[in-house]
Order: structure tokens, then sequence, then C-alpha cells
């Protein structure tokens, strides 16, 4: 049995109220980390002079590169000409 499981029903809610308030704050927090985080990339791009392509259909670990008419992936290596 889980500790929680000795609590009363009252409780109980009020912890996994508590969880939920906790996990929506996580995710707010992380979604306007992610607004920054595309924001600055794409000023960096722009300065760079190069393109943020789609993610990278080989590896989904990273989105592409496009620069000089090649797409590449930062993560995997891959690489097209366009
Ligand atoms: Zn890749």
């Amino acid at each position: 049995m889980s500790p929680r499981s000795t609590l009363g029903p009252k409780r109980r809610n009020q912890s996994v109220l508590a969880e939920v308030a906790a996990l929506a704050d996580r995710i707010d927090a992380l979604e306007r980390q992610q607004q920054q985080l595309k924001r600055t990339l794409h000023a960096i791009s722009r300065e760079a002079g190069v393109s943020i392509g789609s993610p990278c259909v080989r590896c989904h670990g990273s989105y592409t590169i496009v620069k000089n008419g090649c797409l590449s992936c930062p993560a995997c290596g891959f690489m097209e000409s366009l």
C-alpha cells in the first residue's frame, strides 16, 4: 500500500488537487520558456543567415537548418539539397 492510501478521501482529494496545480504551474513555466527559446532561436538564425526548417524526419531530435539550398539536421547529421 502506498502512504497516500492511509489519508482520508478529503485529504487525498486535496493532495491530488495540489499535484494538478503544481503540474499546471510547471506546464505554464515550460511553455513560457519554450516561447522565449523559440524567439531567441529565430533571432539567432536571422543573424546567421539561415532558416529553421521542420523537425528532422529521420531522427526527430531537432529542427532542421536550411542554408545555401541545403537542409541539415544538427542532431543526426542528415543532409539533403533542396
Ligand atoms: Zn536528424
